[in-house]
């Protein structure tokens, strides 16, 4: 367990500032890791510091072994989470915590839940138990419902968003005016947008890696836009799968049209 990556660095502040939320969304690569660097972290009696978990208490010896009785997994059942299971989450949060510093439970694969499931998680989200800290498991966190995922911190961890070549400060600027602005803006608006790197092919790619790089910031709660968290991870991963189109030999001047028209049908709320 030592060679565990260290607790990400935004978590591990949180902790030191005692500024834990009541409940999170971690997705990407390292989501599940991460979860237990954070449980460990946070029932470890010496909290970290450095970001780097102790692993040798017997507190964090057992979130390792799946042990601890404070740290919990919860799994779907034949590949769904179902509204009972639920209702024995929300009655367990109510309980105190068997070692006293607080109780902490993993939702594995957290979008795969019935509609019902979800209402009743959302009771939990909306008046949290005391001491108890939620984290969501999933690989889509935009198949999980708008309210639940506004009651969270979403992180998205592990992920490389590393096609990054350098993005000029200027552009990130318009990118980010852009999608300030766009809630506001008529339609044509948009088009005659989309219009702006007509015969700039690679001028598009690296306007669209900025509106990305602007889109994760928003997803993770660094920058504020106004169409919110959960449209922007929706709008980061359209742009996503048009920028992968962009490598084939598409038509740009459509896609633009298609990426521009679902930013601005994401932004209207
Ligand atoms: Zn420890």
């Amino acid at each position: 367990m030592s060679d565990f990556a260290a607790l990400e660095k935004r978590l591990c502040t949180q902790i030191c500032r005692g500024q834990v939320s009541h409940a999170y969304i971690f997705c990407g690569r390292n989501a599940e890791e991460q979860a237990l660097c954070f449980a460990a972290a946070l029932l470890c009696p010496s909290r970290p510091i450095s970001g780097h978990v102790c692993w040798h208490c017997a507190s964090c010896r057992h979130v390792s072994a799946a042990s601890h009785p404070d740290c919990r997994f919860v799994d779907p059942v034949n590949g769904v989470h179902r509204a009972d299971s639920m209702r024995r989450l929300v009655m367990e949060a109510g309980l105190s915590a068997s070692m006293g510093v607080g109780k902490i439970f993993i939702i594995r694969a957290a979008d795969k839940i019935t509609e019902e499931a979800a209402n009743t998680l959302l009771k939990l989200l909306e008046e949290p138990a005391a001491d108890t800290t939620l984290i969501l498991l999933c690989a889509q966190p935009d198949a999980l419902l708008p309210t639940i995922i506004s009651r969270c911190q979403l992180f998205m961890l592990g992920t490389d968003w590393g096609l990054e070549p350098q993005l000029s400060p200027d552009m990130l600027h318009a990118a980010e005016d852009f999608l300030q602005d766009l809630p506001r803006l008529a339609i044509y608006q948009v088009l005659i947008k989309a219009r702006d790197f007509e015969k700039d092919r690679e001028g598009q790619v690296l306007f669209f890696l900025c509106l990305l790089k602007i889109l994760h910031a928003a997803v993770r709660a660094e920058i504020e836009l106004p169409m919110g968290q959960a449209a922007a991870l929706r709008s980061a991963n359209m742009l996503e799968s048009c920028l992968e189109m962009m490598d084939k030999n598409v038509n740009q001047k459509l896609l633009a049209d298609v990426v521009y028209l679902r930013l601005w049908q994401n932004s209207q709320r």
